[in-house]
């Protein structure tokens, strides 16, 4: 039987219009038609009363680990793949609950990410839509190497590889163990050890190589990248979004507007470890680190969004005291450096869906599309920090929530 949403306010995110007293009619997992609610009589139709709310397409966090749990201090080490498999779904479910109806999970403990994925997607558990990169690809040394005594080896998160032809091997690796992209590691970052998050850890024929294997099988890519020259190399090297983006020069964002590379900026990894500077709870370095970090990313996410850069929404959620399900603070952070608060929801639906290849299915609520929508009591268009009052949730025509969150 077809459902339909009555909706106090709409946006579609097919434009930036807010449209009042509108109708979602969905059938299955479908969605049929986006019309005025007063076109057709529904009286004999299954109808969801969303009149005193805001209706916008289901969320989705492009940048987030499902098996990471925002505490601080690395206790990985004492974790199976068990364990991070376990806290991955729950995490992943908190997502969902949160609005988040599709998520991209760039890097996690062995391939659990995929297992997850594959399970919500048969139908044997319930999940967001999930976009997988497995396990991260990284240089000896780099963010995904911890450095533990000399004798005890392996990465967390990652696979740690030198040369292109390493490089090739572990993108083949990962793409045969079902990814859907390649995570690369291509600088230093905030929460590793090395003293410069910007330095550059993969040069660009390592990230070619694997990119070319990516191009060969249909798959996107992402770059952790803080650092001017290892954005650059990434960028050139073909790839499809750089994640963090902390400093980089304008040759660089000219680079990327021309090539149409996508920017996940996470202001909100950062943000958490600050309001924790002071509280000796996060290692001192780190701190150091993100107080550099804050202020030229600020600037240049601003010349970003001068120049017309592709910037999608990302949480980095997993990092400390970013936990799932927790993390709509982005929304806020994101219109508080500068860009409009229709341009903030664009990205976390349409923009992201296009990063994600769910363009066509996900991102915006237009016949043919599959039932991924959110509501709101109050109006985010209006006060972004309405984000935070959601109420519904609905996932391939299924509801999830219909109470508020907060
Ligand atoms: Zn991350």
């Amino acid at each position: 039987m077809e459902k339909v949403l009555r909706c106090g306010r709409l946006y579609t995110a097919g434009d930036d219009l807010v449209r009042r007293d509108m109708a979602v009619v969905i059938d299955g997992n479908v969605i049929k038609e986006v019309c005025p609610w007063d076109r057709y009589d529904f009286s004999e139709r299954e109808v969801t009363d969303l009149s005193e709310r805001f209706v916008m397409p289901g969320l989705i966090d492009a940048h987030l680990h499902t098996d990471s749990d925002g505490t601080t201090g690395g206790n990985f080490l004492a974790k199976t793949i068990g364990d991070f498999t376990i806290q991955g779904m729950l995490h992943a479910q908190a997502d969902l609950m949160a609005g988040f109806t599709s998520v991209r999970n760039v890097g996690c403990e062995g391939y659990n990410d995929i297992a997850i994925r594959d399970a919500i997607n048969r139908g044997d558990i319930w999940g967001p839509r999930m976009i997988c990169a497995g396990p991260a690809i990284g240089a000896t040394g780099g963010p995904t190497d911890f450095p533990h005594r000399p004798g005890v080896e392996n990465g967390y998160m990652g696979i740690v590889c030198d040369g292109p032809d390493a490089m090739r091997k572990a993108a083949r690796e990962v793409l045969k163990h079902g990814a859907d992209m390649l995570k690369f590691m291509a600088t230093a970052g905030i929460n590793s050890k090395s003293t410069d998050p910007g330095a550059q850890k993969l040069t660009y024929d390592e990230m070619r190589a694997a990119i070319e294997i990516a191009e060969m099988a249909g798959a996107t890519s992402a770059a952790h990248a803080h650092g001017t020259a290892g954005i650059k190399a990434a960028v050139k090297a073909g790839i499809t979004s750089v994640e963090h983006g902390s400093y980089m020069d304008d040759e660089t964002i000219g680079l990327m507007a021309e090539k149409g590379t996508y920017f996940i900026p996470t202001f909100v990894p950062c943000w958490h470890i600050l309001q924790h500077g002071d509280d000796g709870t996060i290692a001192p370095y780190i701190v150091k680190k993100a107080r550099d970090a804050v202020s030229h990313h600020r600037e240049n996410y601003q010349k970003c969004l001068k120049a017309g850069v592709k910037i999608g929404l990302g949480t980095d959620t997993g990092t400390p005291y970013n936990f799932h399900g927790k993390q709509k603070k982005e929304f806020e952070l994101m219109a508080e450096a500068g860009m409009p608060v229709m341009q903030v929801l664009a990205a976390a639906t349409r923009v992201n869906a296009a990063l994600l290849k769910l363009d066509g299915k996900v991102g915006r609520l237009a016949p043919g599309m599959l039932a991924d929508i959110t509501a709101f009591d109050g109006d985010p268009s209006a006060d972004i920090k309405d984000i935070y009052k959601l109420s519904f949730v609905m996932k391939d025509g299924k509801v999830y929530r219909d109470s508020p969150e907060y």
